[in-house]
């Protein structure tokens, strides 16, 4: 069967950087995280300029095409080519989704999935990251952000989830509970979505 290659959608606090880790552990799967790349200083981050680092200090997003190259460069490595991947992170406008499906024609995507998470919870998940990481670590994480990128993730969310939606493409799981069961749910939406491909295939 060709390689694996699964969008993540969630909010930030859906646990949506855990569940693909895991999922890239247990496919054997490369988890691309675009929020990783850039933070990495020995990666992206050392090639983004002050501006767009200001940006991920801030939360709020950057311009498309910054992102877009970083994954196109990401998505044509070997590794991602053999074994497949999981997307965190990216693609987050209707422009990055559009670019995507460009990048992955002819063969497409297995699935996307979207993690639900009932909005208290990711608050609470959001204030015990805060409390546990400590201030400087993660400094888009203060209060007031929090707050802002989570009302602008939702639409953001909705709308690369509606774009996924329109092209049979998404699959809407339920994020709570433990990590575990959540895992296990995502592989049964997964698992369904390759089977389906493969008998429309033969
Ligand atoms: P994350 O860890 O996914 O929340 O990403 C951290 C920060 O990196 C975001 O707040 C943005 O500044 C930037 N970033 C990550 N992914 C993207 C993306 N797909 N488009 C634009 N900016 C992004």
């Amino acid at each position: 069967m060709a390689a694996l290659r699964v969008v993540l959608l969630g909010l930030p606090g859906a646990g949506k950087g855990t569940q693909a880790r895991r999922l890239a552990e247990q496919y054997g799967i490369v988890h691309i995280s675009t929020g990783e790349m850039l933070r990495d200083p020995a990666g992206a981050a050392a090639s983004v300029g002050p501006q767009a680092r200001a940006s991920i200090d801030a939360g709020e997003l950057l311009g498309d095409q910054v992102v877009i190259d970083l994954v196109a460069e990401r998505l044509a490595r070997d590794d991602v080519i053999q074994r497949g991947f999981v997307l965190d992170g990216f693609p987050r406008t209707l422009a990055q989704a559009d670019a995507l499906a460009e990048l992955l024609a002819p063969d497409g995507l297995d699935v996307a999935v979207q993690l639900e998470v009932p909005l208290e919870l990711v608050l609470d998940r959001l204030a015990g990251r805060r409390s546990a990481s400590g201030a400087a670590s993660r400094r888009d994480d203060a209060e007031a952000v929090v707050v802002r990128r989570l009302a602008r993730h939702e639409d953001e969310v909705g709308r690369v989830a509606g774009w996924f939606a329109e092209r049979g493409m998404l699959v809407a799981v339920d994020g709570a509970g433990q990590v575990e069961a959540v895992t296990e749910r995502i592989r049964l939406a997964v698992d369904a979505a390759r089977r389906e491909q493969a008998e429309a295939a033969d």
